[in-house]
C-alpha cells in the first residue's frame, strides 16, 4: 500500500496539472482512511486538489529533512505532540499565522511558536476490568504506583511516543525525582512485561492477566464497537488535580512548501466546524474546535476534566522522559 501511494504521488507530481488551479501535497502519518474522506470533501468544496503520501512519523520527518528545499510536501500531518515538536525542532516546519487557527484551536493544543496546530484531541486514560475493579478505586496516574495495584497493572512499552508524552507531563508537574519514583512504582506493579500496543494491553486485562491499564480512548472504542458488552470501561483519573492526559494529532505547513497559501487554506478548513466532526469522529477522538461535539459513542464515555498543560511540553521533555523510563526499568 505504501509503495502504491508513493507511486501515485510520484506519478501525479510528474504529470502536468491542468485540471486544478491549486493543489496541496501532504505527508501524513495519520492513516489513509482517516484523511482521504476529508481531502475529498475539501477538494469538492474548494477546487483545491490534495495529493498525499502516508508513512510513519519518523520516516516522514526524516524525508522532509533529507529533501530540504526540494521537498514536494506542503504539509505534515502526524499524531502526538511529541512528533510534531520533533518536526519543528528539526526545522522542517514554518510558522503559520492565522486568526482562524487561533480561534478554532485552543492555545494549549497548538505550538506556542505557531509551527503546528492540534486537529484532534486524544485522551490517554485508565481502562479497567469491570469485573475486578470498582471505578471509585481509580484515582490518578500517580496512584497506579501504589502497592494496592501490585501485580494488577498492564502497560504498553515505553518505546511508544504516547507513553513518553504521558511521562513528560509527570516530569512537568512533579519534577524528575518524583516522576521517576512514580514510574518505578508502575514497573513494580506490572503483572506482565509491557505490551507492544494499546489493544494488546486491553486484551491482557480481558484475559485476566491484569486488572487495569493505560490506553488512548479510541482503541477502547474500537473494541467496544466490536463487542458492546465488553467487560472493560474507561476511568477519568486526576479529576481533583491535573486532569486526564491530553494529546493531539495535528499538522504544520512545511518550511519549503511550494503551495503555502493552499496549504494554509486546508489547515484552516481542517480546524473548522465543517471538518472537525469527521476529522475527530472517524478515529473516535475529540474535536479540538470547542464548537464541535464528539460523536455519540465518544460522548457515552462521559465528561472529564483534561490536562490544560500545553501539549508541546510533551516534546520539550521527551528526551528527559525517555531517560527517566530507562532508569526506572520501564521497557
Ligand atoms: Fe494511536
Amino acid at each position: 500500500m505504501k509503495r502504491l501511494l508513493s507511486f501515485v504521488l510520484a506519478a501525479s507530481l510528474a504529470a502536468p496539472l491542468v485540471a486544478f488551479a491549486e493543489e496541496v501535497v501532504v505527508y501524513s502519518s495519520r492513516k489513509e482512511h482517516l484523511i482521504k474522506p476529508l481531502f475529498e470533501r475539501f477538494t469538492a468544496e474548494t477546487g483545491v486538489k490534495v495529493t498525499y503520501l502516508t508513512d510513519k512519523a519518523g520516516p516522514l520527518i526524516q524525508r522532509l529533512v533529507a529533501e530540504g528545499r526540494r521537498t514536494p510536501a506542503d504539509m505534515l500531518i502526524t499524531v502526538d505532540a511529541g512528533n510534531l515538536w520533533q518536526a519543528a525542532q528539526k526545522g522542517v516546519l514554518a510558522k503559520t499565522e492565522s486568526d482562524v487557527l487561533n480561534t478554532n484551536v485552543p492555545a494549549e493544543l497548538r505550538d506556542p511558536g505557531g509551527q503546528w496546530y492540534g486537529l484532534s484531541k486524544r485522551a490517554r486514560t485508565i481502562v479497567y476490568s469491570t469485573e475486578r475493579v470498582k471505578p471509585e478505586e481509580i484515582v490518578s496516574y500517580e496512584d497506579l504506583a501504589d502497592a494496592k495495584w501490585k501485580g494488577r497493572l498492564c502497560l504498553r512499552t515505553s518505546k511508544k511516543v504516547y507513553n513518553q508524552s504521558l511521562v513528560a507531563t509527570l516530569i512537568a508537574r512533579h519534577g524528575d525525582d518524583k516522576a521517576e519514583e512514580i514510574v518505578r512504582g508502575w514497573v513494580d506493579n506490572l503483572a506482565v512485561a509491557p505490551f507492544s500496543n494499546d489493544t494488546k494491553t486491553m486484551e491482557g486485562v480481558l484475559a485476566g492477566q491484569c486488572d487495569l491499564g493505560v490506553v488512548n480512548t479510541y482503541y477502547f472504542g474500537r473494541l467496544q464497537k466490536k463487542d458492546p458488552a465488553i467487560k472493560l470501561a474507561l476511568a477519568w483519573p486526576n479529576q481533583e488535580t491535573s486532569g486526564v492526559h491530553i494529546n493531539v494529532s495535528g499538522a504544520g505547513i512545511t518550511k519549503h512548501a511550494k503551495h503555502p497559501e493552499a496549504a494554509r487554506k486546508l489547515l484552516e478548513w481542517l480546524s473548522s466546524e465543517t471538518a472537525q466532526g469527521d476529522f475527530a469522529g472517524l478515529n473516535m477522538e475529540y474535536p479540538v474546535n470547542p464548537r464541535v461535539a464528539p460523536t455519540e459513542l465518544v460522548k457515552s464515555w462521559g465528561d472529564f476534566k483534561g490536562d490544560s498543560l500545553n501539549v508541546s511540553e510533551a516534546g520539550r521533555l521527551q528526551a528527559d522522559s525517555i531517560k527517566l523510563m530507562d532508569r526506572a526499568g520501564y521497557r
